[in-house]
């Protein structure tokens, strides 16, 4: 076990690459199965077909949007209810019967995203998938992409902001993410997940009530008045544990930074790898802060689970 390196400076311009080996933090699976970890890539990714928010999705089809009417909100209730002890493959199973082909899922390529993407390619291969490309991922994240790609064949759209990172920095005469980091989240992510959703009726995310408090109340079916559409969230009954034993059992690819000290893996400049014992999954990010969340699935003042 490595001595814990320094935390990298936010005011870094440049993702790492190199990383000290700090600890391995995952995968364990109940059985005391560890996974080997391995090298972090250095190779560039090839993913090169990234669009901007405005421009797409182009193959996504636009619907009438869903009203929040007390009917459907009673089956969303339902159906949440019902599936509450359901499996994964169920619950997207379900998502896609009710919603497809205007059902779509964001992911971050953390590892609950690379769990669902694994199930998505038999349950429901069809569906729109796509990745918000602030800009500031790390080369291991993006990468994922294509090896997700290469053992499945779910591709990933990678959403990018109006502004490229160097239009936007100019802009505002600097990065924002460490004198603003919500108006960043804002610009370079949320407003793209709007546009993303636009004419969708469902999404799906990986988290999980576990993951902090903010996410413990979570349906796992709920009316996301946030974004104006149904959130489904296939995971929100499981554990670490369970993400991390499917990973391993199934030789999912997943975000080698995670053998690195980093429990999660967000942009490079709010993400740090966190010390050995500290055992919160989202400790790492926005560290020094009182921000926890990037708002997308910040919880609503009614408590839908979002
Ligand atoms: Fe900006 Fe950081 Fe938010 Fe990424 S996580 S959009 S870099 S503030």
């Amino acid at each position: 076990m490595g001595a814990v390196s320094k935390p990298f400076e936010r005011t870094d311009q440049r993702p790492p690459r190199d990383l000290p080996q700090l600890r391995l933090v995952v995968p364990e699976s109940p059985t005391g199965a560890v996974a080997t970890p391995q090298p972090v890539p250095t190779h560039s990714s090839t993913m090169t077909d990234t669009q901007t928010a405005n421009s797409l999705p182009q193959h996504a089809e636009l619907a009438t949007p869903l009203e929040p009417t007390a009917e459907l909100l009673e089956e969303l209730k339902e159906a949440s209810r019902s599936l509450e002890t359901a499996t994964p493959e169920a619950i997207i199973q379900w998502a896609s019967d009710r919603f497809a082909p205007h059902l779509t899922m964001a992911t971050a390529f953390g590892p609950e995203g690379c769990v669902i993407l694994s199930i998505l390619s038999r349950v429901a291969p069809a569906t729109y998938v796509f990745n918000l490309e602030t800009g500031y991922q790390f080369q291991q994240t993006l990468d994922l992409r294509d090896q997700i790609a290469e053992k499945y064949g779910v591709k990933v759209d990678m959403l990018k902001p109006e502004l490229s990172v160097p239009e936007y920095e100019a802009m505002h005469g600097g990065p924002l993410y460490n004198s603003n980091p919500n108006q960043c989240c804002f610009d370079r992510k949320i407003t793209v997940l709007r546009r993303a959703v636009e004419g969708k009726h469902a999404w799906m995310s990986g988290i999980r009530r576990d993951q902090s408090s903010d996410r413990a109340k979570i349906s796992t079916v709920a009316w996301d008045s946030k974004f104006n559409l149904v959130k489904v969230s296939p995971l929100a009954n499981w554990v670490k544990q369970d993400v991390w034993k499917r990973i391993t059992d199934e030789a999912i690819p997943y975000n080698r930074l995670h053998d690195q000290g980093y429990p999660s893996v967000g942009c490079w400049p709010c993400t740090h790898a966190v010390p050995d014992g500290d055992h919160d999954e989202r400790a790492g990010r926005w560290s020094g802060t009182q921000k926890t969340e990037c708002g997308l699935h910040s919880l609503e003042a009614d408590g839908s689970g979002i």
